[in-house]
Protein backbone atom coordinates (compact mmCIF):
# COMPACT_ATOMS: atom_id res chain seq x y z
CA UNK A 1 0.00 0.00 0.00
CA UNK A 2 2.94 2.55 -0.31
CA UNK A 3 2.07 6.12 -1.84
CA UNK A 4 3.74 6.71 -5.14
CA UNK A 5 5.04 9.55 -3.63
CA UNK A 6 7.40 8.07 -0.86
CA UNK A 7 10.17 7.33 -2.19
CA UNK A 8 10.87 3.13 -3.03
CA UNK A 9 11.90 2.04 0.59
CA UNK A 10 15.76 1.16 0.85
CA UNK A 11 16.59 -2.48 0.94
CA UNK A 12 17.96 -3.61 3.95
CA UNK A 13 18.99 -7.03 5.12
CA UNK A 14 16.26 -8.85 7.24
CA UNK A 15 16.50 -9.70 10.75
CA UNK A 16 13.93 -11.33 13.75
CA UNK A 17 13.42 -9.63 17.40
CA UNK A 18 11.35 -12.91 18.64
CA UNK A 19 8.73 -13.53 15.63
CA UNK A 20 8.52 -9.66 14.41
CA UNK A 21 10.87 -9.02 11.29
CA UNK A 22 12.93 -5.58 10.97
CA UNK A 23 13.91 -4.53 7.57
CA UNK A 24 13.83 -6.05 3.85
CA UNK A 25 10.42 -6.04 2.89
CA UNK A 26 8.75 -6.14 6.06
CA UNK A 27 6.55 -3.81 7.43
CA UNK A 28 7.89 -0.88 9.21
CA UNK A 29 7.18 -1.25 13.16
CA UNK A 30 6.52 0.87 15.98
CA UNK A 31 8.89 0.13 19.29
CA UNK A 32 8.83 1.89 22.58
CA UNK A 33 10.03 1.64 26.14
CA UNK A 34 8.58 0.72 29.47
CA UNK A 35 8.99 3.13 32.05
CA UNK A 36 8.75 1.04 35.12
CA UNK A 37 11.31 -0.87 37.33
CA UNK A 38 12.04 -3.81 35.25
CA UNK A 39 12.03 -5.77 38.73
CA UNK A 40 8.26 -4.63 39.24
CA UNK A 41 7.28 -7.68 36.92
CA UNK A 42 3.47 -7.38 37.10
CA UNK A 43 3.96 -3.22 36.71
CA UNK A 44 5.58 -3.58 33.58
CA UNK A 45 3.53 -6.24 31.97
CA UNK A 46 0.92 -4.19 32.78
CA UNK A 47 2.50 -1.51 30.41
CA UNK A 48 3.85 -3.86 27.87
CA UNK A 49 -0.05 -5.09 27.43
CA UNK A 50 -1.18 -1.75 27.37
CA UNK A 51 1.52 -0.42 24.80
CA UNK A 52 0.56 -3.48 22.80
CA UNK A 53 -3.05 -2.12 22.50
CA UNK A 54 -1.68 0.85 21.40
CA UNK A 55 -0.08 -0.19 18.24
CA UNK A 56 3.40 -1.53 19.55
CA UNK A 57 4.87 -3.85 17.61
CA UNK A 58 8.53 -4.31 20.01
CA UNK A 59 9.14 -3.06 23.65
CA UNK A 60 12.37 -2.24 25.33
CA UNK A 61 12.89 -2.63 29.23
CA UNK A 62 15.70 -1.50 30.84
CA UNK A 63 18.48 -4.24 32.22
CA UNK A 64 20.17 -1.95 34.66
CA UNK A 65 20.41 -4.45 37.61
CA UNK A 66 20.47 -8.06 38.52
CA UNK A 67 16.67 -7.66 39.74
CA UNK A 68 16.23 -6.20 36.42
CA UNK A 69 17.25 -8.99 34.43
CA UNK A 70 15.55 -11.27 37.34
CA UNK A 71 11.95 -9.80 36.38
CA UNK A 72 12.89 -10.43 32.44
CA UNK A 73 13.25 -13.74 32.85
CA UNK A 74 9.59 -13.44 34.05
CA UNK A 75 8.48 -11.00 31.51
CA UNK A 76 9.74 -12.31 28.22
CA UNK A 77 7.72 -15.71 28.62
CA UNK A 78 4.31 -13.55 29.87
CA UNK A 79 4.57 -10.70 26.79
CA UNK A 80 2.62 -10.37 24.21
CA UNK A 81 5.26 -8.74 22.21
CA UNK A 82 8.87 -9.48 21.81
CA UNK A 83 11.28 -7.64 24.73
CA UNK A 84 14.69 -5.81 24.10
CA UNK A 85 16.85 -5.38 27.04
CA UNK A 86 18.42 -1.75 27.01
CA UNK A 87 21.82 -2.07 28.49
CA UNK A 88 24.32 0.87 29.05
CA UNK A 89 27.48 0.65 30.73
CA UNK A 90 27.42 -2.78 32.33
CA UNK A 91 28.50 -5.59 29.50
CA UNK A 92 27.52 -8.57 32.21
CA UNK A 93 23.91 -7.08 31.78
CA UNK A 94 23.63 -7.70 28.95
CA UNK A 95 25.01 -11.39 28.80
CA UNK A 96 22.55 -11.70 32.29
CA UNK A 97 19.35 -10.35 29.82
CA UNK A 98 20.75 -13.36 27.12
CA UNK A 99 20.13 -15.55 30.42
CA UNK A 100 16.73 -13.84 30.99
CA UNK A 101 15.73 -15.47 27.51
CA UNK A 102 15.54 -11.58 25.81
CA UNK A 103 14.73 -11.09 21.86
CA UNK A 104 17.27 -8.26 21.52
CA UNK A 105 19.46 -6.32 22.79
CA UNK A 106 20.48 -2.68 22.61
CA UNK A 107 23.69 -1.84 23.31
CA UNK A 108 25.33 1.80 23.40
CA UNK A 109 28.57 1.86 21.96
CA UNK A 110 29.37 5.08 23.71
CA UNK A 111 29.05 3.70 27.04
CA UNK A 112 30.56 0.11 26.83
CA UNK A 113 33.50 0.45 24.97
CA UNK A 114 35.80 -1.73 25.45
CA UNK A 115 36.66 -4.33 22.55
CA UNK A 116 36.52 -7.47 24.76
CA UNK A 117 33.63 -7.04 26.29
CA UNK A 118 31.45 -5.85 23.28
CA UNK A 119 32.88 -9.26 21.33
CA UNK A 120 31.99 -11.33 24.45
CA UNK A 121 28.48 -10.00 23.95
CA UNK A 122 28.21 -10.67 20.49
CA UNK A 123 29.36 -14.06 20.32
CA UNK A 124 26.89 -14.50 23.00
CA UNK A 125 24.22 -12.89 21.15
CA UNK A 126 25.70 -14.99 17.73
CA UNK A 127 25.30 -18.39 19.85
CA UNK A 128 21.77 -17.60 20.69
CA UNK A 129 20.83 -16.15 17.64
CA UNK A 130 19.49 -12.77 19.45
CA UNK A 131 19.48 -9.62 17.48
CA UNK A 132 21.52 -6.11 18.62
CA UNK A 133 20.63 -2.80 18.11
CA UNK A 134 23.50 -0.07 17.57
CA UNK A 135 21.98 2.38 19.60
CA UNK A 136 24.17 5.40 18.98
CA UNK A 137 23.15 8.45 20.74
CA UNK A 138 24.42 12.27 20.61
CA UNK A 139 24.21 12.95 23.58
CA UNK A 140 26.37 9.82 24.94
CA UNK A 141 28.97 9.63 22.16
CA UNK A 142 32.09 7.96 22.33
CA UNK A 143 34.43 10.87 23.76
CA UNK A 144 37.39 9.66 21.66
CA UNK A 145 35.33 10.13 18.78
CA UNK A 146 33.56 13.49 20.29
CA UNK A 147 37.12 15.18 20.51
CA UNK A 148 38.27 13.69 16.89
CA UNK A 149 35.65 15.62 15.15
CA UNK A 150 36.74 19.00 16.99
CA UNK A 151 34.84 18.50 20.02
CA UNK A 152 31.18 18.12 18.67
CA UNK A 153 28.51 15.48 17.56
CA UNK A 154 28.47 15.88 13.81
CA UNK A 155 26.68 12.68 11.43
CA UNK A 156 29.95 11.53 10.72
CA UNK A 157 30.98 11.29 14.25
CA UNK A 158 27.82 9.21 15.20
CA UNK A 159 27.88 7.36 11.62
CA UNK A 160 31.26 6.43 12.44
CA UNK A 161 31.14 5.05 16.06
CA UNK A 162 28.22 3.09 14.26
CA UNK A 163 30.79 1.32 12.04
CA UNK A 164 33.11 0.44 14.42
CA UNK A 165 30.81 -1.36 16.62
CA UNK A 166 29.99 -3.68 13.45
CA UNK A 167 33.53 -3.81 12.84
CA UNK A 168 34.17 -5.51 16.39
CA UNK A 169 31.06 -7.35 15.82
CA UNK A 170 32.32 -8.97 12.35
CA UNK A 171 35.39 -9.94 14.17
CA UNK A 172 32.80 -12.53 16.20
CA UNK A 173 31.19 -13.13 13.21
CA UNK A 174 28.13 -11.32 14.29
CA UNK A 175 25.69 -9.66 11.64
CA UNK A 176 21.95 -9.88 13.49
CA UNK A 177 21.95 -6.09 13.28
CA UNK A 178 20.53 -3.16 13.50
CA UNK A 179 21.27 0.61 13.67
CA UNK A 180 20.11 4.06 15.11
CA UNK A 181 21.70 7.11 15.29
CA UNK A 182 19.57 9.55 17.59
CA UNK A 183 20.27 12.98 18.36
CA UNK A 184 17.78 15.15 19.91
CA UNK A 185 18.61 18.21 17.23
CA UNK A 186 16.29 17.18 14.43
CA UNK A 187 18.92 17.93 11.06
CA UNK A 188 22.16 16.41 12.82
CA UNK A 189 19.76 13.00 13.48
CA UNK A 190 18.34 13.11 9.50
CA UNK A 191 21.58 13.68 8.10
CA UNK A 192 23.46 11.14 10.17
CA UNK A 193 20.66 8.36 9.02
CA UNK A 194 20.96 9.53 5.78
CA UNK A 195 24.76 8.42 5.76
CA UNK A 196 24.43 6.03 7.60
CA UNK A 197 22.13 4.43 4.91
CA UNK A 198 24.57 4.90 2.77
CA UNK A 199 27.26 3.03 4.50
CA UNK A 200 25.31 0.04 5.56
CA UNK A 201 22.50 -1.98 5.07
CA UNK A 202 21.78 -3.03 8.44
CA UNK A 203 17.99 -2.52 9.01
CA UNK A 204 17.88 1.26 10.92
CA UNK A 205 15.85 2.07 14.20
CA UNK A 206 14.92 5.56 13.51
CA UNK A 207 14.11 8.07 16.67
CA UNK A 208 14.91 11.66 17.97
CA UNK A 209 15.91 11.03 21.07
CA UNK A 210 14.69 13.07 23.95
CA UNK A 211 12.15 15.09 21.84
CA UNK A 212 10.29 15.64 24.96
CA UNK A 213 6.65 16.60 26.10
CA UNK A 214 3.57 17.08 23.96
CA UNK A 215 3.15 18.40 22.10
CA UNK A 216 6.58 19.66 20.75
CA UNK A 217 8.16 16.69 21.24
CA UNK A 218 5.50 14.80 19.14
CA UNK A 219 6.55 17.41 16.37
CA UNK A 220 10.20 17.11 17.06
CA UNK A 221 10.03 13.55 16.41
CA UNK A 222 7.41 13.28 13.65
CA UNK A 223 9.66 16.09 11.65
CA UNK A 224 12.65 13.87 11.88
CA UNK A 225 11.46 10.33 11.73
CA UNK A 226 8.80 11.51 8.72
CA UNK A 227 11.52 13.23 6.73
CA UNK A 228 13.54 9.79 6.86
CA UNK A 229 10.63 7.59 5.87
CA UNK A 230 9.63 9.54 2.99
CA UNK A 231 13.29 9.43 1.73
CA UNK A 232 12.74 5.40 2.05
CA UNK A 233 14.65 5.22 5.23
CA UNK A 234 14.16 3.45 8.10
CA UNK A 235 12.84 0.50 9.24
CA UNK A 236 11.74 0.39 12.95
CA UNK A 237 10.58 3.64 14.64
CA UNK A 238 10.51 4.56 18.43
CA UNK A 239 8.54 8.01 19.52
CA UNK A 240 11.04 9.22 22.67
CA UNK A 241 8.16 11.04 24.61
CA UNK A 242 8.42 12.45 27.89
CA UNK A 243 4.78 11.15 28.18
CA UNK A 244 3.26 8.14 29.31
CA UNK A 245 4.73 5.33 26.94
CA UNK A 246 1.15 4.21 25.40
CA UNK A 247 1.51 7.75 23.00
CA UNK A 248 4.75 7.10 21.68
CA UNK A 249 3.07 3.95 20.72
CA UNK A 250 -0.22 5.22 19.37
CA UNK A 251 2.15 8.32 17.54
CA UNK A 252 4.59 5.82 15.76
CA UNK A 253 1.40 3.77 14.38
CA UNK A 254 -0.36 6.86 13.32
CA UNK A 255 2.49 7.78 11.84
CA UNK A 256 3.04 4.94 9.83
CA UNK A 257 -0.89 4.85 9.08
CA UNK A 258 -0.76 8.65 7.78
CA UNK A 259 2.27 7.57 5.30
CA UNK A 260 0.29 4.25 3.75
CA UNK A 261 2.94 2.36 5.20
CA UNK A 262 1.19 0.41 8.14
CA UNK A 263 -2.44 -0.68 6.96
CA UNK A 264 -5.29 1.39 9.28
CA UNK A 265 -6.58 -0.29 12.73
CA UNK A 266 -8.34 2.37 14.24
CA UNK A 267 -10.70 5.04 13.14
CA UNK A 268 -9.01 7.82 11.57
CA UNK A 269 -10.74 10.70 12.95
CA UNK A 270 -10.90 13.49 10.10
CA UNK A 271 -12.07 16.93 11.13
CA UNK A 272 -12.60 20.31 9.51
CA UNK A 273 -11.19 23.23 11.66
CA UNK A 274 -14.50 24.82 11.37
CA UNK A 275 -14.79 28.36 10.19
CA UNK A 276 -18.27 30.97 10.55
CA UNK A 277 -20.06 28.15 8.84
CA UNK A 278 -19.99 25.74 11.38
CA UNK A 279 -23.33 24.84 13.23
CA UNK A 280 -22.07 23.14 16.27
CA UNK A 281 -18.58 23.21 18.17
CA UNK A 282 -16.18 20.83 16.01
CA UNK A 283 -14.02 20.90 18.77
CA UNK A 284 -16.14 19.11 21.04
CA UNK A 285 -18.15 16.97 19.12
CA UNK A 286 -14.38 15.65 17.40
CA UNK A 287 -13.51 15.13 20.77
CA UNK A 288 -16.42 13.11 22.08
CA UNK A 289 -16.24 11.12 19.00
CA UNK A 290 -12.56 10.40 19.40
CA UNK A 291 -13.68 9.60 23.01
CA UNK A 292 -16.45 7.29 21.80
CA UNK A 293 -14.03 5.22 19.41
CA UNK A 294 -11.66 4.99 21.81
CA UNK A 295 -9.53 2.12 20.92
CA UNK A 296 -11.94 0.51 18.60
CA UNK A 297 -10.56 -1.69 16.09
CA UNK A 298 -12.72 0.18 13.76
CA UNK A 299 -10.61 0.88 10.49
CA UNK A 300 -12.15 3.38 9.01
CA UNK A 301 -11.84 7.02 8.15
CA UNK A 302 -14.80 9.08 10.25
CA UNK A 303 -15.55 12.77 9.38
CA UNK A 304 -16.96 15.19 11.41
CA UNK A 305 -17.71 18.60 9.82
CA UNK A 306 -19.34 21.61 10.65
CA UNK A 307 -21.98 22.06 8.26
CA UNK A 308 -24.10 20.23 6.29
CA UNK A 309 -23.53 23.33 3.25
CA UNK A 310 -19.51 22.05 2.48
CA UNK A 311 -19.09 19.16 4.93
CA UNK A 312 -20.33 16.01 2.85
CA UNK A 313 -18.56 17.01 -0.44
CA UNK A 314 -14.93 18.33 1.26
CA UNK A 315 -14.91 14.81 3.10
CA UNK A 316 -16.70 12.66 0.36
CA UNK A 317 -13.67 10.05 0.69
CA UNK A 318 -14.31 9.32 4.09
CA UNK A 319 -15.62 6.09 4.68
CA UNK A 320 -19.02 7.84 6.80
CA UNK A 321 -19.42 11.38 8.73
CA UNK A 322 -21.70 13.65 10.12
CA UNK A 323 -22.20 17.12 9.57
CA UNK A 324 -24.24 19.56 11.12
CA UNK A 325 -26.98 21.59 9.52
CA UNK A 326 -30.74 23.25 11.43
CA UNK A 327 -29.82 21.06 14.92
CA UNK A 328 -29.55 18.21 13.16
CA UNK A 329 -26.67 15.48 11.70
CA UNK A 330 -26.78 14.55 8.28
CA UNK A 331 -24.79 11.29 8.12
CA UNK A 332 -22.92 10.46 4.70
CA UNK A 333 -21.46 7.17 3.57
CA UNK A 334 -19.10 8.27 1.12
CA UNK A 335 -20.70 11.50 0.20
CA UNK A 336 -24.05 10.34 -0.66
CA UNK A 337 -26.46 11.54 2.71
CA UNK A 338 -28.36 8.22 4.43
CA UNK A 339 -29.84 9.81 7.60
CA UNK A 340 -30.74 12.81 9.49
CA UNK A 341 -30.29 12.43 13.31
CA UNK A 342 -30.94 15.03 15.82
CA UNK A 343 -27.89 16.76 16.74
CA UNK A 344 -27.52 15.19 20.16
CA UNK A 345 -27.10 12.65 18.70
CA UNK A 346 -24.65 12.95 16.24
CA UNK A 347 -22.02 10.72 17.88
CA UNK A 348 -23.65 7.73 18.62
CA UNK A 349 -25.23 7.74 15.36
CA UNK A 350 -21.83 7.94 13.85
CA UNK A 351 -20.77 5.09 16.31
CA UNK A 352 -23.33 3.02 15.06
CA UNK A 353 -23.08 3.49 11.42
CA UNK A 354 -19.35 2.95 11.91
CA UNK A 355 -19.86 -0.29 13.51
CA UNK A 356 -22.54 -1.43 11.15
CA UNK A 357 -19.89 -0.51 8.02
CA UNK A 358 -17.13 -2.41 9.54
CA UNK A 359 -19.30 -5.39 9.84
CA UNK A 360 -21.32 -5.32 6.95
CA UNK A 361 -19.22 -3.27 4.39
CA UNK A 362 -20.76 0.05 2.39
CA UNK A 363 -23.00 -1.30 0.47
CA UNK A 364 -24.99 -3.06 2.94
CA UNK A 365 -24.89 0.13 5.18
CA UNK A 366 -26.39 2.16 2.42
CA UNK A 367 -28.96 -0.37 1.06
CA UNK A 368 -30.05 -0.69 4.25
CA UNK A 369 -31.63 3.82 4.09
CA UNK A 370 -33.61 5.39 1.98
CA UNK A 371 -30.59 8.11 0.63
CA UNK A 372 -32.81 9.93 -1.68
CA UNK A 373 -35.02 10.90 1.32
CA UNK A 374 -31.85 11.72 3.33
CA UNK A 375 -30.42 13.80 0.18
CA UNK A 376 -33.72 15.96 0.06
CA UNK A 377 -33.54 16.45 3.72
CA UNK A 378 -29.75 17.68 3.58
CA UNK A 379 -30.56 19.86 0.89
CA UNK A 380 -33.56 21.10 2.37
CA UNK A 381 -31.13 22.81 5.77
CA UNK A 382 -28.21 23.03 2.88
CA UNK A 383 -30.23 26.02 1.28
CA UNK A 384 -32.14 27.15 4.43
CA UNK A 385 -28.57 27.58 5.37
CA UNK A 386 -27.07 29.53 2.44
CA UNK A 387 -30.32 31.41 2.52
CA UNK A 388 -28.92 32.90 5.82
CA UNK A 389 -25.55 32.43 6.10
CA UNK A 390 -24.88 32.39 1.83
CA UNK A 391 -23.78 35.93 1.79
CA UNK A 392 -22.36 37.05 4.81
CA UNK A 393 -21.16 33.94 7.22
CA UNK A 394 -19.87 36.38 9.75
CA UNK A 395 -23.07 39.09 9.69
CA UNK A 396 -20.81 41.40 9.02
CA UNK A 397 -23.86 44.28 8.97
CA UNK A 398 -25.23 42.98 11.96
CA UNK A 399 -21.76 42.79 13.73
CA UNK A 400 -20.83 47.11 12.40
CA UNK A 401 -24.41 48.38 13.71
CA UNK A 402 -23.09 46.94 16.82
CA UNK A 403 -19.50 47.99 16.70
CA UNK A 404 -20.78 51.84 15.91
CA UNK A 405 -22.96 51.23 19.09
CA UNK A 406 -20.36 50.87 21.54
CA UNK A 407 -18.03 53.15 20.04
S1 LIG B 1 -17.24 22.01 6.73
FE1 LIG B 1 -18.46 23.87 6.96
S2 LIG B 1 -18.00 24.56 9.05
FE2 LIG B 1 -16.39 23.11 8.51
S3 LIG B 1 -14.73 24.39 7.69
FE3 LIG B 1 -15.95 23.67 5.94
S4 LIG B 1 -17.43 25.36 5.59
FE4 LIG B 1 -16.58 25.63 7.69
Amino acid sequence: MQHASITSRRPTRQIHVGKVAVGGDAPITVQSMTITKTADVEGTLQQIYALAAAGCDIVRCTCNEIEAAEGLARIVPRSPIPVIADIHHQYKMALAAMEAGVHGLRLNPGNIRKPEHIKAVASEARDRGIPIRIGVNGGSLDPELYDKYGGKVTPEAMVESAMREIAYFQEVDFDLIKISVKASNVPLMVEAYRQLSEATDHPLHLGVTEAGPLPGGLLKATAGIATLLMEGIGDTIRYSLTADPVEEARAGRQLLEALGLRERKNVDLIACPSCGRAEIDVIDVANRAMAAFGERQIPLQVAVMGCVVNGPGEARDADIGIAAGNKRGHLFVKGRNVAVVPESEMVEALVEWAEFIHEHGVEAAIARVDTAKAEREAAKDRSALLAEKGEDVNNANERIVEIRKKS
